[in-house]
């Protein structure tokens, strides 16, 4: 089976670098506003192809042809896309690009023979050295994966970003073969996803909902109360901007980080990984912050992303139960039903029933496994 996979690293350009970047990403912008013009004028629909009017284009505007010419043609494929998504009614209408927006360019990978036998690339990642070399602007220092020495599999495309910190990076997507024999499962995980700890496996383990948000939270309030006491245009005012912009990036980083953390230590040391599918959990319906329900909701979601790909790269078993299944509520040990837990702030308690000392989020991962279990023997028997 192939898969992709992206690979995020930090570029660090020099001067000459950056002018050429920022020129690539204006002459994507320039393509892209000018074919949305004439869509636009012409109902999106257009008679001639658009790539094939685009060297025409590079002819009226020579400025075009000092940068990567498969820069251009990706802006007409984003284009494209954008008007098919917005005719299946997938997304709004296509809106012009500017300057203040995540800018960023996509550049394909060309690959050939050359004459002497070897294979010639127009990208190519040496982490020896930690270079990346990328069309027309040559080698460039980058950051990231300390830990690996090379790169598998084949190199499709980069895209080359700048934040609105002004911090640059290039994504690197790869296509890589694997093994898809599934492993034989010796251990079994089930995951509780909650506001104070924000996992909670049936192994006992907890991993709490990190301060830190907290802390960049209130620096966050602070700096938009300034921001908006300044005279927009103003050059402090694109200073606080700069400095928003630069906090969200770092809860940003900071939570994808712990994260990916979380999801390859729960991967690697199980085999069946069970979480709930958690469209609604009850906890989101009491009153829980604003910030915070939000922050946990993108969370829950990107956490359980990375456990089904980690475990879907790793050949393991991922499964989501019902999202109405009572996990909380159900006695581990015994089975019994206790309606009185429906009340959040009992968080241990001994069963009425059994008499068993139960955490409730322990008890509630542990109800996950269960339930997990029986889907696995469902689908393994079937086979
Ligand atoms: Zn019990």
């Amino acid at each position: 089976m192939e898969i992709y996979k992206a690979y995020k690293f930090r570029l660090y350009p020099t001067d000459d670098q950056k002018i050429l970047i920022n020129k690539t990403l204006g002459c994507k912008r320039f393509v892209y506003n000018y074919y949305l013009n004439y869509l636009k004028d012409n109902n999106g629909k257009t008679k001639f192809n658009l790539h094939k009017d685009l060297p025409k284009l590079k002819e009226e505007n020579q400025f075009l042809k000092e940068v990567d010419s498969t820069v251009l043609c990706s802006a007409v494929d984003d284009l494209c896309k954008a008007f098919n998504d917005y005719y299946a009614k997938r997304r709004g209408y296509p809106k012009f690009k500017n300057r203040f927006s995540k800018q960023s360019y996509r550049t394909t990978c060309i690959r050939r023979s050359t004459h002497k036998g070897s294979e010639y690339s127009n990208i190519e990642i040496d982490l020896l050295t930690r270079n990346i070399k990328l069309p027309k602007l040559g080698k460039v220092k980058i950051r990231g994966y300390r830990s690996k020495d090379r790169i598998e599999g084949k190199i499709l495309n980069a895209t080359i970003s700048r934040e609105p910190t002004n911090k640059y990076y290039v994504s690197v997507v790869v296509v890589e073969g694997i093994l898809i024999e599934k492993v034989t499962p010796t251990s079994i995980v089930g995951i509780d996803l909650g506001i104070k700890d924000l996992v909670v496996t049936s192994d006992g383990v907890k991993y709490v909902n990190e301060k830190i948000i907290s802390k960049y939270e209130k620096r966050l309030k602070r700096l938009q109360r300034k921001l908006s006491r300044q005279v927009k245009t103003s050059k402090n005012y694109l200073k606080t901007k700069e400095r928003i912009a630069r906090i969200h990036a770092k809860i940003r980083n900071y939570r994808k980080h712990y994260l990916n953390y979380i999801a390859n230590e729960i991967v690697n040391d199980h085999d069946i990984i069970v979480t709930e599918n958690l469209k609604v959990k009850d906890m989101f319906k009491k009153k829980i912050k604003a910030f915070n329900k939000n922050l946990a909701d993108a969370s829950f979601s990107k956490l359980c992303s990375l456990i089904e790909w980690k475990s879907k790269i790793k050949c393991k078993f991922y499964y989501k139960i019902d999202t109405y299944y009572p996990s909380s509520q159900i006695c581990s040990t015994c089975g019994y039903k206790n309606e009185e837990l429906k009340d959040l702030s009992i968080r241990e308690y001994n069963c009425p029933k059994c008499g068993v000392y139960n955490d409730r989020d322990i008890n509630a991962s542990l109800n996950i496994l269960l339930e997990g279990l029986k889907i696995h023997y469902s689908l393994v028997s079937l086979v």
